[in-house]
């Protein structure tokens, strides 16, 4: 079969959760037994989302293949288990440095280089993933931001041509959104219809409209939408709220959407698969009620920010039978004299990767009373490189002990910059990124929690631990279980004696997924559960989920 393109666009407001849908139709193909890929195209001027603050754009989530990504690829991952790429990530900023590229190279032969066709053309090429060997029955591309922003305009343009190319092979689905007004105790649709006419005047007919809601549509105001949108009742599909995201490709599916691109592009649409795997991880997901409270150590007061890492954690809980309810705990507020009420109540911690000097003192703070409590305590990236550096200035009494991201003139670099970060001057792309190898040493309890030897995980930082340290950290009981083969790059550390205390200069949290949990994650998850019961809940909740 030729492939098919399916197009995912939103209207009205941002945030309702594109990238959800766009993974649930991923996860409901994928389950009919077709090839899937999905892929995110934002309309920014940066190359990759790699150099912006978390506080704009969430998380940054990295690719096997080193490409730092939107978090969207992330909710990609986590429902397919599909392994995205560099492929599956475009900005505009991409799109124009190629075209420009081209043009300083003199590819145009002298023509006048123009947003169309010339920019238009590029997102096309991306869009049909031209130039790349991959063959997939499905190319899902969603598209970031709203419709009528201006920067939208040309991948709009291009989703147009794209559709008149390919007929019936492409689907163009559009999210938009329902509001209910209390005073006036009514759905309104009117959003939705100025939304599909924004759309249709820029020359595209939606083939499926999916409406978000905090209440259920009835058939009635259904049937209005269509009529109004020249759409099919039954490509009218409604995503209310739910408990839990990962009931939305069910209730997707009970609606029949993967069904009605299929009856739009022309297929077979043959027996809904059973999706029991998914149902059994639901069930358990409903039967996990007894709330583990764990607290996130980091600086960024935003569910987005560390948005990997939550939903590791809640995956792990699922599968230890516990709801992980997670607090978050701003690091910059942390002080030896605060700590033990700071982490009140705390079953374990996870100290959080980052950037920088913000914070970093209150990290080290929480790892001091961690060690010395016997609290669980999963450090990872720049969590790790500070439990290097607590256990460098209270174990080994290097006082002034520091990464050299955050102390240029310290008498004891613990961690410090990579060689071969050292000739590097641009920040874009410049990171150690992507998936390496780590051997971990027989005997240590990373090694049985992973249950092999040989592993591999993503990267995404510039410092390390500074291996002239080793000897004298594994005599004072920090084991450097982990190591890169190639270069020696120490990957994980851990106490013994201590119940749970490991830190990992990799990111675990890019490869959890809903049907494969991490088994970092796991352990940690289990950990808690283990001492659980004397851990009595008075804290004020706030922040978590
Ligand atoms: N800032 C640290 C480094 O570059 C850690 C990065 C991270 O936590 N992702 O090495």
């Amino acid at each position: 079969m030729n492939s098919k393109y399916i197009f995912v666009t939103g209207g009205v407001v941002s945030s309702l959760g594109k990238g959800i849908i766009a993974a649930s139709i991923g996860k409901l193909l994928l389950a009919r037994g077709y090839k899937v890929t999905i892929q995110k195209f934002d309309p920014y001027i940066n190359i990759d989302p790699g150099t912006l603050n978390p506080y704009e754009h969430g998380e940054c989530y990295v690719t096997t293949d080193g490409m730092e990504t939107d978090l969207d690829l992330g909710h990609y991952e986590r429902f397919t288990d599909i392994q995205t790429t560099r492929n599956n990530s475009i900005t505009t900023g991409r799109i124009y440095k190629t075209v420009i590229d081209r043009e300083r190279r003199g590819d145009y032969l002298g023509k006048t280089i123009q947003v169309v066709p010339h920019i238009t053309d590029e997102i096309k090429r991306r869009m049909l993933r031209e130039g790349t060997d991959e063959d997939y029955d499905f190319v899902i591309t969603e598209v970031g931001g709203t419709i009528g922003d201006i920067e939208s305009a040309p991948f709009m343009e291009a989703i147009r041509q794209l559709r008149w190319q390919l007929g019936k092979d492409a689907v163009c689905v559009h999210l938009t959104y329902v509001p209910y007004l209390k005073a006036a105790d009514e759905l309104k649709t009117k959003p939705t219809q100025h939304s599909v006419k924004e759309l249709q005047s820029m020359g595209i007919q939606p083939d499926i409209l999916v409406l978000r809601t905090e209440r259920h549509l009835d058939d009635a105001l259904r049937m209005k939408v269509a009529s109004f949108c020249n759409v099919d009742l039954e490509c009218v599909v409604q995503s209310e709220d739910m408990p839990s995201i990962y009931e939305v490709p069910v209730s997707m599916q009970r609606q029949g959407l993967d069904a009605a691109i299929m009856r739009k592009i022309g297929i077979p649409v043959g027996e809904t698969p059973a999706m029991r795997p998914w149902h059994d991880f639901l069930h358990l997901q409903q039967e996990a009620n007894t709330e583990i409270h764990v607290g996130l150590v980091g600086k960024y007061d935003l569910q987005d920010a560390y948005k990997s890492i939550r939903e590791s954690l809640l995956l792990a809980g699922i599968y230890n039978g516990v709801k992980a309810y997670i607090h978050f705990v701003n690091s910059e507020n942390i002080t030896p004299g605060n700590v033990e009420e700071q982490l009140q109540d705390l079953a374990g911690v996870i100290i959080c990767p980052g950037f920088g000097q913000r914070g970093i003192e209150g990290k080290i703070a929480a790892i001091q009373h961690t060690r010395t409590q016997n609290i669980p305590t999963f450090g990872i990236c720049l969590g790790m490189q500070m439990m290097v550096i607590e256990f460098a200035r209270h174990v080994l009494g290097y006082t002034d002990a520091n990464s050299t991201e955050m102390d240029a003139n310290t008498t004891h670099p613990v961690i410090d910059l990579m060689e071969e970060q050292k000739s590097i001057t641009g920040m874009g792309g410049t990171m150690r990124l992507g998936a390496y190898e780590c051997q971990l040493q027989q005997g240590s309890k990373t090694r049985s929690i992973y249950g092999k030897s040989n592993i591999r995980e993503r990267h995404r930082h510039r410092y390390e631990f500074n291996n002239h340290y080793l000897t004298e950290f594994e005599t004072h009981g920090m084991h450097c279980v982990g190591a890169n083969p190639a270069g020696k790059l120490i990957e994980v550390v851990e106490l013994t004696d201590h119940p749970w205390f490991i830190g990992t200069q990799f990111h675990p949290e890019y490869t959890s997924t809903v049907l494969h949990p991490h088994p970092l994650f796991l352990d940690f998850m289990k950990e808690l559960k283990k001492i659980v019961p004397s851990v009595v809940h008075t804290k004020a909740i706030k922040g978590g989920r």
